[in-house]
């Protein structure tokens, strides 16, 4: 079959023949129907060796953020049909730990959480199959379609699970931020619109076409990034900031600005993997702000999302390109040119 392979660090990805996997016992063959391309992808891309948790063996295939249908179960598999509609769960987990146990296997304690897993050292979706290690990472998807539903994986879970942490803030007259509004961005907007009562949610980007589309989206208020946004979002707080900040970029101008428009008692989250550090001291970000870095979401979460999405209270716009076409795809998504998700499919 081929694969998308990642087959050197700093070098561009590879469309290779390799062997078609075959499930063994507990494990299913997922035929692949969309795999999403993440701006994490371009991140692993631009690494000048394994980020940590990754695997150090090249090469692996990349996408992890995957639906498809169920093609073959391993001895022993129960519960799915071949045919069936499914998504992949990414954060691959040990299953037995505590916070497994509690679906939350994006932070397995055996596991490394931060990006071991699949597309990221394990092979992903960016082939003609995807071989899931255990039925435990596939969800029903009902009637949604593989190739719409993919980037719910992880640009919906992952928004759904930043935005969920924080609803108790988002009480009506709350103001939601949302600074780089992209694949995860747009979901974000979405994501606060459809969990909470906040009454105002700004957009910050850098590209005007991306702010008009998260008005479309959801978005009260779209700002272009940089100062005269931090003063309107003062302003249209009453000097108070917003309760909720969410980073999708991750570099330093943008946490300083999250910094800057996050209220006292409020929460800085940062999602971006950019790489820029947060300055931090007494009052910088305010008093009793709190900073997380989320990772991923939940099992769980990734079944709240495939309801929400069932319900049509979120869409995703979305450009389809063929596996000949992923490092199209990710040149798109490096110059800022994907309005929405890139989802290979292949
Ligand atoms: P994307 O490329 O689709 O979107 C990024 C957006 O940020 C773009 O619209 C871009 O114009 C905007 N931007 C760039 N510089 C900006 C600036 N200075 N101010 C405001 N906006 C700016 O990327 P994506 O796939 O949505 O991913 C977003 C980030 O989230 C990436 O860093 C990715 O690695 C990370 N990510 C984190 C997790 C996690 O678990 N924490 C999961 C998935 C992705
Ligand atoms: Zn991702």
């Amino acid at each position: 079959m081929r694969a998308f392979q990642l087959v050197g660090w700093q070098q561009p990805p590879e469309l290779r023949e390799v062997p078609a996997p075959e499930p063994g016992p507990g494990q299913v063959l997922v035929k692949v129907g969309g795999a999403g391309a993440c701006h994490s992808d371009l991140h692993i891309m631009e690494a000048p060796g394994p980020p940590p948790g990754f695997a150090t063996e090249l090469p692996f295939t990349l996408g992890h953020e995957n639906a498809g249908w169920v093609e073959t179960l391993g001895p022993g598999v129960t519960g799915f049909a071949p045919g069936d509609p499914v998504m992949v769960y990414g954060p691959w987990g040990c299953g037995m730990c505590a916070n497994c146990r509690e679906g939350q296997e994006n932070y397995c304690q055996k596991v490394s959480g931060q990006g071991g897993g699949l597309g990221g050292g394990h092979d992903g979706g960016m082939a003609e199959y995807l071989l899931v290690p255990t039925a435990r990472f596939l969800i029903p998807l009902g009637t949604l379609d593989p190739r719409q539903a993919a980037p719910l994986t992880d640009a919906g879970l992952t928004s759904y699970h930043a935005v969920k942490r924080s609803v108790h803030l988002l009480g009506a007259g709350s103001t939601a931020v949302v600074i780089g509004v992209g694949g995860l961005g747009q979901m974000a907007i979405q994501m606060v619109r459809a969990l909470s009562a906040a009454t105002t949610v700004v957009a910050v980007d850098t590209d005007a076409g991306k702010l008009e589309t998260a008005k479309h989206m959801g978005a009260d208020e779209a700002l272009l990034s940089g100062e005269d946004a931090v003063t309107r979002i003062k302003d249209m707080t009453g000097q108070q900031g917003a309760q909720l900040v969410l980073d999708m970029v991750g570099i330093d101008p943008t946490l300083r600005m999250a910094a800057q428009v996050a209220t006292v008692l409020g929460h800085l989250t940062i999602v971006g993997l950019g790489g820029g550090a947060l300055p931090v001291n007494f009052s910088n970000p305010p008093h009793e702000c709190s900073v997380a870095s989320p990772y991923w979401g939940s099992l769980p979460e990734l079944m709240e999302v495939i309801t929400l999405a069932q319900q049509q209270k979120i869409k995703m716009l979305l450009e389809h390109f063929p596996l000949e076409r992923a490092n199209e795809a990710y040149q798109l998504l490096h110059d800022g040119k994907i309005q929405g998700r890139a989802v290979i499919t292949p």
